[in-house]
């Protein structure tokens, strides 16, 4: 049977919902909560962005911030809980072991979304572009859609004020760790190597577990897209049971349906769909971004969007900002962007998918990384590595050895003129850290628009 969505009308106005975090989706969770008819408290331990606290007052919702009061959170009916705030975060124990129910805002939005459908993209990498494009090719093709999740659009906001048939949403691990009903009609899992694991007790198999929830609650009706390379996914699916449409894509062997490569085509078989596609029309390049395209054509067909519609949107799709993105060329040296990659994997692909010499930037907060993975492409391409970050011990003590010559900086402007001295014409200096920002960023954002700035002074 059916889910129940919707709590009885008896809870409206008693229902005390109390939402941890007051970012972008615990605003976007207050919200909906309150309108539809909860007690709401919004209570962050920090400060709030000064627009986020315009929202809750001009939608009369009672919040602090700077410190929690424990009383009245300990007394909710339900917790909202932003996907930052960890299991071992005190509050939080002491939530669970008063045995309050703790969702996230993405099961929350779920509850009344109604009956409109849902692509959910996740994976360790790929999930931005990935989601973009297809929101690209579903808004190309005239469907009234919205765009949302962990790519900066609380879904429960949009929910609540703009409602659609439609959402394309991007899930990240953390957020999947706080569903429970959240059922996707579609299901997208571009890939899974380690990462986060300081929020997943140091354990792999946690976090694979975690983002296998993506398809925990579809049924026979519904799609499940994967990567049929990735050994983690298919060593998961051999002992799994699953409900739903299996549509894998492969760029090394056929697949019966989902998406496969051949010679410089990709070929999708969705039902009787036959789509058939070059590579080299693909606005975004690279290996990683063919394995994103298929991904997305492949979902695209299983909501029925046309296969010319398809082809072009592919075609025309802009790709994000850091994400491998080209800077400039300043006296013959290429500067490009990837202040994403905040994990080993994707700096591999951004290697993987440079033909020439490369200065490379490394560093920032380390997510417990083994760079060895990165062992045969440094040795093949990279001709210096700049370290940035407080600490670069870890990358400096592992590829002493492998590289010509290793620096090390803390601040992006000597960091961006020690490349320059170290390339010549010809070469890439590419930032691709493999490691988070927050030593000395605000975010990956905040590292790439210095980056850029810093190259454009040179
Ligand atoms: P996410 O939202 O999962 O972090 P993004 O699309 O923002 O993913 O890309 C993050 C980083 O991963 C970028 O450096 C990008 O070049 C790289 N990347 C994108 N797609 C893939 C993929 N399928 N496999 C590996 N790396 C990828």
């Amino acid at each position: 049977m059916e889910e129940k969505k919707i709590l009885d009308e008896k809870d409206v106005g008693t229902h005390r919902m109390v939402v941890l975090g007051g970012g972008e989706s615990g605003v976007g969770a207050a919200i909906l909560g309150k309108k539809n008819g909860y007690d709401v408290f919004l209570s962050d331990g920090g400060l709030l962005k000064e627009g986020y606290k315009q929202e809750l007052i001009a939608n009369g919702i009672d919040f602090e911030e700077g410190g929690h009061t424990e009383e009245r959170i300990l007394s909710a009916d339900e917790i909202i809980k932003s996907p930052g705030i960890p299991e071992k975060n005190e509050l939080v124990k002491k939530i669970r072991a008063k045995g309050i129910k703790v969702i996230g805002e993405i099961e929350l939005a779920y509850r009344f979304k109604g009956d409109a459908k849902i692509i959910a993209i996740t994976g360790s990498n790929g999930k931005s572009t990935t989601t973009s494009l297809i929101y690209h090719i579903c808004k190309k093709a005239g469907l009234d859609c919205a765009l949302v999740g962990n790519i900066g659009y609380s879904f429960a906001k949009q929910v609540a004020e703009d409602p659609k048939p439609l959402y394309v949403a991007e899930i990240s691990s953390f957020q999947l760790d706080d569903i429970e009903t959240f059922r996707p009609d579609v299901a997208v899992l571009l890939n899974i190597t380690e990462d986060h694991l300081d929020r997943y007790d140091y354990k792999f198999e946690n976090y694979i577990n975690s983002k296998f929830r993506i398809i925990e609650n579809q049924q026979k009706e519904d799609y499940f897209i994967y990567c049929d390379d990735d050994e983690v996914i298919t060593n998961k699916l051999n002992i799994l049971t699953t409900n739903t449409n299996n549509l894998p894509f492969s760029m090394k062997h056929e697949v019966k349906k989902g998406g496969q490569l051949k010679g410089d085509q990709v070929l999708l078989r969705i039902q009787e769909e036959r789509v058939s596609m070059s590579i080299y029309d693909f606005a975004i390049k690279g290996k990683h971004n063919v394995y994103n395209t298929m991904a997305a054509g492949i979902a695209a067909c299983t909501i029925g969007i046309r296969k010319e519609m398809i082809r072009e949107s592919v075609g025309d799709f802009q790709g994000l900002e850091h994400r491998a993105e080209h800077v400039a060329k300043v006296r013959g040296v290429e500067f490009i962007n990837d202040s994403k990659a905040t994990n080993v994997n994707s700096t591999w692909y951004a290697l993987e998918n440079i033909e020439r010499q490369v200065v490379l930037i490394l560093g920032g907060q380390d997510k417990g990384n083994d760079y060895s993975i990165l062992d045969d492409l440094v040795k093949e391409k990279v001709k210096a590595i700049v370290c940035l970050g407080k600490d670069s011990s870890k990358i400096v003590n592992h590829f002493k050895n492998m590289v010509p010559a290793i620096r090390e900086t803390s601040d992006m402007e000597t960091c961006v003129k020690t490349c320059f001295r170290m390339a010549t014409k010809g070469d890439v200096v590419l930032l691709s850290p493999a490691c988070a920002s927050f030593d000395l960023f605000k975010n990956y954002e905040q590292r790439g628009k210095l980056f850029k700035e810093a190259v454009r002074e040179l």
